[in-house]
């Protein structure tokens, strides 16, 4: 739960201190008893708010008196009033002793001329009727009694209030904490528990700036240089954000805005502050994807574009007389290029169908040394310099998978083959039987893989160091092979050697 920090409001004891004047009142003016009826909004009538000499039964009693006497007694303005004067017919309450009570002084209590209560003082009807002298004594402790109460009623509405900003601040779906002026937690919501994988007793009273550790990129604490509540920073400050990256307890890093709002000190200190705490992650994220989007669009779409925007606008140039060889030579490169075009789009859509998961197999029978074979046929008329042998055993088992996609697969992997291994050599594509399983692997001997590159190869538009400075591409092959192979229940594996070449393997059940 999320705690508002304390105020003074909550040490009032309104019973108590009603109580305590009330006992004085009727001491000072030399009564038996007294009673403090207290105006309710919701029954639209006087209840007893504090009572003093009185018993249960005489309080009983009393009430039809408040019902009736209050209004004639709220409203009276000047000097005091008798009850018995105003209610003749009234029988009045007795107290413990069974004196019976008469005569009775009453004033109301106000604030800002509204009336809230009225206190009344009983004397024995021994003790003789209060005069006016007594009047200026009780409305001291009117004016006493009036304050107690609306304290009381404003500190019950500060409570309730506090208790539904608790409330909502709980049940925030974003995380929200509040911190005291040295850092120290003093609240924690349920979504903060969810984000940090701490509980809320793990961190109470422990320093969110030590125990989160919020850093920049380059790792720099930025609860220690820039925290609102410790650096000075927030002594004018109203409210400050900052975003960075926090550990969770499963040493997790997560991207986070966190936003202060800051409670200061009559001397402009912060004293506390309520901290918002929202996972920028995905945001981040998403921001990340449309620049790698952007500059892979730019890159792969334009050129293309580019080209075909040239060789359409030189061909087609009113002034100029182009011989056949030259006008079949432009619409080649613009067919090449429009093929280009069309491989990086379907690309794309294939990466967003498979991502949404939406993708229904229509599975068959294939042989993927056949469809291995029809790869390479189409591919090495365009790729001279390398060797493409395939290795498969004779009796290599058929597969249950979806032809066309199974081909997706394979062009990927050896496209890259290609494209990887700029000076030539040997493209192997073999086939084993590991487990009772199918496992083919595309081996080169190109560049190879850098050992940073290796834990992401198979993201979405991950493009290796080098990759992104020499070669063309999307970032999306190997992130398609990866889902189409594990959308037919098969794993994805990659392995290289430095400069001597990488080996892209798939397994997938063998069909039955
Ligand atoms: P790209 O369009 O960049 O080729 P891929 O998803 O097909 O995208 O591959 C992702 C990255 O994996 C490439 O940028 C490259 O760094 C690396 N990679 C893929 N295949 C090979 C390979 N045969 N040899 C070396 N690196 C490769």
């Amino acid at each position: 739960m999320v705690k508002i920090p304390s105020t003074s409001f909550e040490q009032v004891d309104p019973e108590s201190t009603l109580q305590l004047i009330l006992k004085s009142a009727v001491q000072a003016l030399g009564g038996i008893s007294g009673v403090v009826a207290v105006w309710s909004e919701e029954d639209r009538c006087f209840v007893t708010g504090a009572s003093y000499g009185l018993p249960e039964s005489g309080l009983e009693r009393l009430k039809p008196l408040l019902k009736e006497a209050a209004p004639g007694l709220a409203g009276g303005q000047e000097g005091y009033d008798l009850v018995s004067e105003l209610l003749p017919d009234q029988e009045l309450p007795a107290t413990f002793s069974g004196t019976r009570l008469d005569p009775v002084i009453a004033l109301p209590l106000k604030i800002m001329e509204k009336t809230i209560g009225l206190i009344f003082v009983l004397r024995p009807v021994a003790a003789g009727t209060f005069s006016g002298m007594d009047r200026p004594v009780l409305a001291a402790f009117a004016e006493q009694a009036a304050i107690a109460l609306q304290n009381a009623r404003l500190a019950a509405l500060l409570a309730e209030e506090k208790l539904r900003v608790e409330s909502v601040l709980e049940h925030s779906a974003e995380g929200i904490m509040s911190i005291d002026s040295s850092c120290r937690i003093l609240g924690f919501n349920t979504a903060m528990e969810k984000l940090t994988g701490y509980s809320r007793e793990e961190v109470m009273g422990l320093k969110c700036s030590t125990l989160f550790c919020l850093s920049d990129p380059d790792r720099k604490n930025l609860c220690m240089v820039q925290c609102p509540m410790g650096s000075g920073s927030g002594e004018k400050a109203r409210s400050f954000q900052q975003t960075g990256t926090i550990r969770t307890r499963e040493n997790r890093l997560v991207e986070v805005a966190f936003t202060y709002s800051i409670v200061h000190s009559p001397e402009g200190r912060p004293v506390n502050a309520v901290v918002n705490v929202r996972d920028i992650s995905k945001i981040k994220e998403m921001e990340n994807f449309r620049d790698i989007i952007l500059s892979m669009l730019g890159h792969e779409l334009q050129t293309p574009l580019a080209i075909i925007q040239g060789y359409t606008d030189t061909l087609s140039r009113p002034d100029a007389q182009w011989d056949p060889a030259t006008i079949q030579q432009g619409l080649q490169v613009i067919g090449e290029e429009g093929h280009r075009l069309s491989q990086v789009m379907n690309k794309l859509l294939l990466a967003s169908r498979l991502s949404g998961g939406a993708v229904k197999l229509e599975k068959e029978p294939v042989y993927l040394s056949s469809l291995a074979g029809k790869v390479v046929r189409r591919l090495s008329t365009v790729a001279s310099i390398h060797q493409f042998v395939l290795e498969f055993p004779e009796e290599f088992p058929f597969v249950s998978v979806e032809p066309n996609l199974m081909e997706q697969v394979l062009t990927n992997l050896i496209e890259n083959a290609v494209k990887y291994s700029p000076r030539g050599g040997k493209i192997s594509i073999s086939g084993v039987i590991v487990s009772g399983k199918v496992k083919v692997t595309v081996a080169d001997e190109g560049v190879g893989i850098s050992l940073g590159d290796r834990d992401h190869l198979f993201e979405r538009f991950y493009r290796g160091e080098k990759a992104q400075s020499k070669f063309q591409g999307t970032g999306l092959g190997l992130f398609i092979c990866k889902a189409i192979v594990e959308a037919h229940g098969g794993i994805m594996e990659a392995s290289s050697q430095p400069a001597r070449g990488s080996q892209f393997s798939f397994t997938l059940p063998a069909g039955e």
